[in-house]
């Protein structure tokens, strides 16, 4: 019995292992649109108990949470997070092969949600399987809590982790959803992610719309908002309420080292985004600790009278903002919300209202943490180079509620697998490494 017959039967259950996922991805299970929620849980549960695991579907307000559990009675639990829901296929006129139609081209799986993430859970599932037929027996216990909604926020995992405490938080360590290789083929660990604070904004000032000849006599609403709004951050990029940043929790020593030795590839970055320069001229450390260090204020969206052909004078009386804010370890979206309002309040702009507001806050694992470590040593030896690691990444999600296990977001994905976009894709190859990665993480509890 070793790791390497496990690989083996990896590689010659290839086949098979396609036809599991196909016919997962086959069930167009669009959150967005309430679609094949059922059909991926009895698809799931089906695969799942052949397998060995206890499922359980755990009931929310919206879709159910697929739930599963393989206890060798080992000391130690890895959770699986993922979920069966995937991105709307729209625009579906630029897919080269029908979304829901899973079909190989040059080495790539194609459809929607092979890396996000329905190839997670199959390519997850496949290595244990065979870790399992190799060993009989794992030595760490196996927990898999796959939601249905995390492509529309994840609405109902805080309610499921609240119902469920004693299964979603009884474990040593989570294996988040997403992650891959860069364009340069090197393994990328991410070990955490930004909180947000969206924040929705509405002025009415006057009872209508006026003829702009009498503006001099009216709170011009579009006016009042964009006055609102730049009282908030300044043009450095300085955030101005008050309190905004004094509950972050600075980064540890070993943190330091990580954002210095991270290669942030700058050239790559300006030709992506068809700039010459980053904003404020800011390059190598500085910038680094701008992305990984610093909350962020940003409008997203606003509008306020004309916006038709040609022109049009016009004083409007109604205008709206949406913001959003990425927080960094510390802040708390509801305090900031008070901290935004009495500041607005301080200023004379009661009249600015923040119709509705949601967000939750960052999570982070310290690289220092042992299973953060664990992960990254197996991705060493099964991928023979250092993983490139991140931090905490600039985009959101709901890691937040699983308190202070820690996690780490590893996966089979590439720079280009176009998730949430048409042609979503990931490569065979990866996909069936990515299984002995598993199996080499699983052999580590030994
Ligand atoms: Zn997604």
């Amino acid at each position: 019995m070793s790791l390497h017959e496990v690989s083996n039967l990896i590689y010659q259950n290839k086949e098979k292992s396609l036809e599991i996922l196909f016919e997962f991805l086959r069930i167009p299970t669009v959150a967005a649109k309430n679609l094949g929620a059922q059909e991926a849980i009895d698809f799931l549960k089906k695969n799942f108990k052949e397998a060995g695991f206890e499922c359980f579907i755990a009931e929310t307000p919206g879709n159910p949470v697929f739930c599963a559990e393989l206890n060798s009675g080992a000391e130690e639990t890895i959770t699986f997070y993922d979920h069966y829901d995937v991105q709307p296929e729209d625009p579906i006129e630029l897919w080269d092969s029908p979304p829901f139609e899973p079909n190989i081209r040059e080495g790539k799986i194609f459809a929607r949600g092979v890396a996000d993430n329905k190839g997670e859970i199959i390519c997850r599932l496949q290595a244990i399987k065979a870790y399992k037929e190799i060993f009989g027996e794992l030595p760490v216990n196996i927990k898999f809590i796959i939601e249905g909604e995390e492509e529309v926020g994840s609405p109902n995992l805080g309610y499921f982790v609240e119902k469920n405490k004693e299964f979603a938080l009884n474990t040593n360590g989570i294996i988040w959803e997403f992650g891959g290789k860069d364009k340069d083929g090197i393994q990328q660990v991410n070990l955490g992610v930004k909180g947000i604070l969206y924040l929705h904004f509405h002025t009415k000032t006057i009872g209508r719309d006026i003829h702009s000849g009498y503006t001099q006599f009216v709170d011009n609403a579009a006016y009042e908002l964009v006055w609102a709004l730049s009282s908030l951050k300044d043009r450095n990029d300085r955030i101005l309420v008050p309190g905004f940043y004094e509950d972050i929790i600075p980064p540890s020593e070993k943190e330091m080292e990580a954002i210095k030795d991270f290669k942030i590839k700058e050239k790559y970055l300006k030709e992506s985004f068809g700039i010459e320069k980053f904003r404020l001229n800011l390059s190598g450390m500085e910038l680094k600790k701008k992305y990984f260090l610093e909350p962020t204020l940003n409008i997203c969206g606003i509008w306020s009278g004309y916006q038709g052909q040609g022109s049009k004078t016009v004083t409007p009386n109604e205008a709206f903002a949406k913001v959003d804010c990425r927080l960094v370890p510390g802040q708390n979206p509801e305090d900031l919300v008070t901290k935004i309002r009495t500041y607005l309040d301080e200023q004379n702009f009661s009249h600015i209202e923040i119709s509705s507001w949601d967000g939750y806050p960052a999570a982070v694992t310290p690289i220092e943490n042992e299973f953060a470590q664990k992960v990254i040593s197996v991705i060493k030896t099964v991928y023979n180079h250092d993983p490139i690691c991140w931090p905490i990444v600039g985009g959101s999600g709901p890691m937040y509620l699983f308190k202070d296990i820690p996690c780490v977001s590893i996966g089979t994905g590439h720079s280009d697998s176009k998730a949430h976009a048409p042609n979503e894709n990931i490569f065979v190859d990866d996909w069936i490494k990515g299984m002995e990665l598993i199996a080499s993480l699983i052999d580590r509890y030994k």
